[in-house]
């Protein structure tokens, strides 16, 4: 299918209302429109969504898109029903559908009136609706999040992994997207061995972010009072601190409270209730601040977040860029500060010790990595581009400047000995 420029743009304004492709998206819709199979890398934000939705649109035929999370499904599933007259043109199947509303489904699919079924892997491999799919005209299938196929990655989900097996009953030849914003080769090589795409063309956006500011202090037992400081060196901007535990977050939480800082605790020991109402103080900049444990984030979207604390270090790179990625959405600052003890990295492996000997291995494969992290001298944002195989050029490169080693170079006596160690 070959299609002019105008073609392609005009579709975009008309479904989407936008002028511009972001990114790399163009080409990545063009080689979907060519039928053929498509790896998109791109970080949180990049526009993945419009990846595959706008080809779907174009198409004949129904897409499929496995997604994890039913929330993230809905979301997408209202946003494509308001762009269209057509309440069928998007479905969600799942296991929460009455007998009624899953003939609509169905129906709509039938007439080719659906454009993008939405499916969790579970309801994929059911075999009632294998056999429904296998006899519909499907024109691809998206796989989000593809990241949750690798045990690599930072959501294992291990239904993920039947996927090949699934799409090769529903037709020969369906070209397969994957999507997802984890950047590290072991996850992408994963993906791509898993869902048998080694001919796919790959795609991969920078993961540079250049408006943060990456910096990391030693942790002490005056940590409290040092993020006191900070944050009122911040007053009046946005601010998520996280922390491991929950008991953490709601003593924080209170000392900043008591402090005079507006903040409230998140974590998912609190009620759905309280969990949304805390949320949405946040948002809504009634208060500035929220304390957190990594259950806070995941499709938050505050474009004006201005800095990201860790209280206590992450568990690996990838959630570090994940967590920190929240600040500075709108290309602001963004200051990411991350405090760093050894004893918290034991603490991080005894919390692994009950696990499966495979999974106690990877998850401390990548402790040292961001242990690595904390202690190093050199670029910051050199350090985590490398960690996601992408060079950067540590005089040239945008941000160069913007961590801390980059702007207090250590003596070259003390780098040299951090190198031996
Ligand atoms: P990802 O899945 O990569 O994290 P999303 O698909 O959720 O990102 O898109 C992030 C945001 O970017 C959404 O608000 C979306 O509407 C917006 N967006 C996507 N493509 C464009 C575009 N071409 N122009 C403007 N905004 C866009
Ligand atoms: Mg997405």
């Amino acid at each position: 299918m070959s299609l002019m420029n105008t073609d392609l743009h005009s579709s975009l304004k008309k479904y989407f209302g936008f002028s511009k492709f972001k990114g790399l998206q163009e080409d990545v819709i063009r080689n979907i429109l060519s039928d053929n199979d498509t790896f998109v890398i791109m970080p949180t934000g990049g526009g993945k969504s419009l990846c595959y939705q706008l080809p779907a649109l174009m198409k004949e035929g129904t897409a499929i898109v496995v997604s994890p999370l039913i929330a993230l499904m809905k979301n997408q599933v209202d946003a494509i029903r308001g762009i269209s007259e057509q309440h069928g043109i998007a479905h969600v199947l799942n296991s929460s559908l009455t007998k009624t509303e899953v003939k609509q489904v169905k129906e709509d699919i039938v007439n080719g009136v659906t454009k993008l079924l939405y499916v969790a892997p579970e309801s994929l491999t059911k075999e009632e609706n294998v056999d429904f799919l296998k006899n519909v005209k499907l024109s691809f299938v998206a796989v989000d999040e593809a990241h949750c196929i690798s045990e690599w990655g930072h959501d294992f989900r291990p239904e993920y992994r039947n996927l090949r097996g699934i799409i090769n009953r529903l037709g020969d030849n369906i070209p397969i997207i994957g999507l997802t914003a984890t950047a590290t080769p072991k996850v992408q090589e994963d993906i791509i061995k898993n869902l048998g795409m080694t001919d796919a063309k790959v795609f991969k956006a920078s993961f540079n972010r250049p408006n943060l500011f990456y910096e990391v202090r030693p942790k002490t037992k005056d940590v409290d009072a040092d993020i006191i400081r900070f944050v009122k060196q911040n007053q009046g901007k946005s601010g998520i601190i996280y922390c491991l535990s929950r008991k953490r977050v709601e003593e924080l939480a209170q000392v900043l409270q008591v402090n005079g800082i507006s903040a409230v605790p998140y974590h998912a020991g609190f009620d759905a209730k309280t969990r949304s109402k805390y949320q949405d103080m946040f948002l809504m900049e009634e208060v500035d601040v929220v304390v957190a444990t990594i259950a806070f984030g995941m499709g938050i979207d505050k474009p004006d977040v201005r800095f990201v604390i860790h209280h206590d270090i992450p568990k690996s790179i990838e959630s570090y860029y994940q967590e920190t990625g929240r600040a500075g959405r709108d290309g602001g600052e963004g200051h990411c500060l991350a405090y760093y003890a050894y004893k918290d990295v034991e603490k991080l492996e005894k919390f692994m010790s009950g696990k499966p000997v495979a999974e106690q291995e990877i998850g401390n494969a990548l402790l040292q990595e961001i242990v690595a992290y904390a202690e190093t001298s050199m670029s910051r944002r050199k350090f985590i581009l490398h960690y996601f195989g992408e060079d950067f050029d540590e005089v040239n490169g945008e941000g160069a400047d913007m961590d801390d080693n980059a702007r207090n170079p250590k003596p070259k006596e003390e780098a040299k000995e951090e190198v031996v160690k």
